[in-house]
């Protein structure tokens, strides 16, 4: 499952290291002010570029700069809109600040998957990672946000690792690291501290024998064609990568075998996986199961000056593993949406909408109200890109400190997550407790 892709920035600036005031008089501060706040707070990184109608979104490529607002119409899903957040708030008695400043933006049937849950009938949650590498910062940010899910509604979680994914996709990779990178990254998903008791991780090529009677199912309903139009594949794609998607659409029915009775299941994923979920739903009520409904992010930014947080790029990547050393040289070297000097930077303000700082510190660190004041104190000139990034060491160490206290410990929990063991002789006798 890739679940994290690229957002491009229009221009990140290594902040107030150059001189050269004078070739930029020409722009009025208050005309650079009143621009940035004319802006939505909330479509920030991505919809303000010259370029935003020319952007390609596949599970596998994210290219361009997204408008998310077209990238809606163009895979047909929903916005999060007010009646949905007021079913949720009637529901928790509160909005997460994922949904409030839009960073889950889209759904599917997340209507209809509250609607049920208020009936009594719970849904589970589906997850995933693909284990192409170490975890970074930006995989956290929809973990953290699942396991809110989880606490508030009390409800089950499957998370698939998609090791076969990962090395059938890259013609360059190796086994026997992807089998590294997947207990790594086990740590990191425990360490979020999810409910042992109602999740469950499978890792694909370890307990196939749990997804291939259900991928078997929906293999035989889709066509070569239909597969090839979905996720372009072409005769030069290896048959391995043509098999994958039933596998990944596997999981959105087991939850009914497990229960016994027809369940919700709501996925949170990045928009970009939403291909794999409309072909399962295409299908769904053919083979008897509840359409699995989908809440969907946007992409996470990388601390470079465009392009994703990747782990093939490590330095525009935050590790969990990276120590407070590592991190904080990162986040110093980190792009942002600054001038070039500070007398500019006090004159034209900086532009938060294309600033990784700001990104992160707004979804992850800043309160609503420190993000709105960080946000008109840097686009009215009125901070300095130091102070940010000094913020920002500042609140992520402690972050990655405790996620990594909290990897060693998971060492010891592992069996507490997997599946291995807990079957009966019940072919989908998966037991949570
Ligand atoms: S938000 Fe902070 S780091 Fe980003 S451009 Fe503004 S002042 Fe610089």
């Amino acid at each position: 499952m890739i679940i994290f892709k690229r957002l491009n920035f229009g221009y990140g600036k290594k902040d107030q290291e150059m001189s050269g005031e004078e070739e930029y008089n020409s722009l009025e501060k208050e005309e650079a002010v009143s621009k940035y706040k004319s802006e939505e707070l909330t479509n920030t990184l991505s919809t303000n570029s010259l370029t935003k109608e020319k952007f390609n979104v596949t599970p596998w490529e994210v290219e361009g700069d997204v408008d998310y607002t077209k990238l809606i119409e163009r895979f047909g899903t929903f916005s999060i809109n007010e009646s949905i957040i007021n079913m949720i708030k009637h529901i928790t008695g509160e909005i997460h600040p994922f949904i409030k400043n839009r960073f889950f933006f889209s759904h599917r049937d997340l209507d209809w998957v509250l609607g049920e849950y208020e009936k009594g009938n719970k849904f589970y949650l589906y997850t995933g990672r693909g284990p192409s590498g170490k975890v970074h910062l930006g995989h956290l940010l929809p973990w953290v946000f699942t396991k809110y899910l989880q606490d508030k509604f009390d409800v089950k979680l499957i998370f698939q690792i998609t090791d076969d994914e990962k090395f059938l996709f890259n013609e360059d990779s190796n086994f026997n690291l992807i089998q590294k990178f997947t207990f790594e990254n086990i740590l990191d998903i425990i360490a979020m501290g999810f409910d042992p008791k109602k999740t469950r991780i499978i890792v694909n090529t370890r307990d196939i024998k749990y997804l291939y009677p259900l991928s078997t199912e929906i293999a035989k309903r889709i066509t070569f064609s239909t597969a090839k139009a979905v996720f372009g594949f072409t005769n030069s794609t290896n048959i391995g990568m043509i098999g994958f998607p039933p596998i990944q659409g596997a999981p959105c029915f087991l939850p009914s075998l497990i229960e016994k009775r027809p369940t919700p299941v709501l996925i949170p994923a990045a928009i970009d996986q939403d291909p794999y979920w409309r072909m399962t739903r295409d299908l769904a009520e053919k083979l008897g199961y509840p359409k699995p409904a989908q809440i969907h992010s946007k992409f996470i930014p990388g601390l470079a000056s465009g392009g994703k947080m990747s782990s093939s790029k490590p330095d525009t990547a935050l590790f969990t593993v990276d120590d407070s050393e590592i991190i904080e040289k990162k986040v110093k070297n980190t792009y942002t949406g600054g001038q070039p000097t500070v007398a500019l930077q006090r004159k034209l303000g900086g532009n938060a909408n294309n600033c990784p700082v700001y990104w992160y510190l707004n979804y992850l660190f800043d309160n609503e109200k420190e993000s709105q004041e960080r946000y008109y104190a840097c686009t009215s000139g009125n901070l300095l890109c130091g102070e940010c990034k000094s913020d920002m060491i500042k609140k992520v160490k402690p972050f990655m400190a405790d996620i990594q206290f909290k990897r060693k410990k998971a060492q010891d929990m592992i069996s507490k997550f997997t599946i291995d063991g807990k079957e009966l002789d019940d072919k989908i006798n998966i037991k949570f407790e």
